[in-house]
């Protein structure tokens, strides 16, 4: 069984963004980038299915800029076997990447798809699903745990009051959530490692997919500032200050 672990270069979540002056979106030029957290929860999931045996081949994909090979290779010392590279300049919303993923998956026939439940940059939170409905497959999102049985992945969720647990028969698209697993801790042999594994570069004209954007951003702007904190001599000058000031008591 071949697994396909997808994977988004973002800004470093220890990062402190600032929004660009013309309110255009978030300013990332010399800024740490790093593979989305919960991406590298979903190729810490591929790699442990190859581990116990009901994997074959992990394949990392990326969409983005020449930059994310990058990205690509830290999974590939995570543990994956190949990487594919969905290479363009163009802001990707979720739906051009689900549609670039679609046509990666009718390449690489793939019996499960790990995606992350979200990207932190953009939290939008729906490429995964976006996915599954391309292509017409069943969906777990947010898996604490996967198992594959044959022809058939049985994925855990965390819902409100306890957990569910879910039967999709393969080919199937199960998104991460961040108590599936601890990714490992990619060492220096793994990383040399990383660098003799191939990787196939594409591009979204090649798998005719248009990767224009559907959505306009209007305006990204700072949250409001907050004002600073005071100290209190004494319990009744809270209070006072809860009752007269904040009056939330
Ligand atoms: P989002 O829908 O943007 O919150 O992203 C959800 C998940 O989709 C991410 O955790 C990734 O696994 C995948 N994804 C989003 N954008 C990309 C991309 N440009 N390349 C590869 N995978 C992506």
């Amino acid at each position: 069984m071949k697994v396909l672990a997808a994977v988004k270069r973002v800004v470093d979540y220890n990062v402190n963004v600032r929004v660009k002056a013309d309110q255009s979106g978030v300013d990332i030029g010399n800024v740490k980038m790093s593979m989305n957290p919960f991406d590298e929860i979903a190729v810490e999931a591929a790699v442990r299915l190859k581990e116990q045996g009901a994997a074959a081949d992990v394949v990392a994909v990326s969409c983005g800029t020449a930059s994310s090979q990058e990205t690509l290779r830290t999974a590939l010392a995570i543990g994956a076997d190949r990487g594919v590279l969905v290479q363009t300049d163009v802001a990707l919303q979720p739906l051009a990447v689900a549609k670039l993923l679609r046509a990666v998956v009718q390449q690489e026939q793939p019996a499960l798809v790990i995606l992350g439940k979200q990207a932190i940059d953009d939290d939008a939170c729906q490429t995964g699903q976006m996915l599954a409905a391309l292509l017409g497959w069943p969906q777990a999102t947010n898996a604490s745990a996967i198992e594959v049985d044959g022809a058939v992945a049985r994925v855990t969720r965390e819902v409100d009051g306890g957990l569910e647990v879910l039967a999709l028969t393969l080919p199937a698209i199960v998104t991460a959530d961040l108590r599936l697993n601890e990714p490992r801790y990619v060492t220096l042999p793994n990383i040399m490692k990383a660098k003799k594994k191939p990787m196939d570069v594409l591009t979204p004209e090649a798998l005719g997919v248009d990767p224009g954007s559907r959505l306009e951003t209007l305006r990204v702007e700072e949250p409001a500032a907050r004002a600073p904190g005071v100290k209190v001599a004494d319990v009744a000058a809270l209070i006072d200050k809860l009752k007269n000031e904040a009056k939330v008591i």
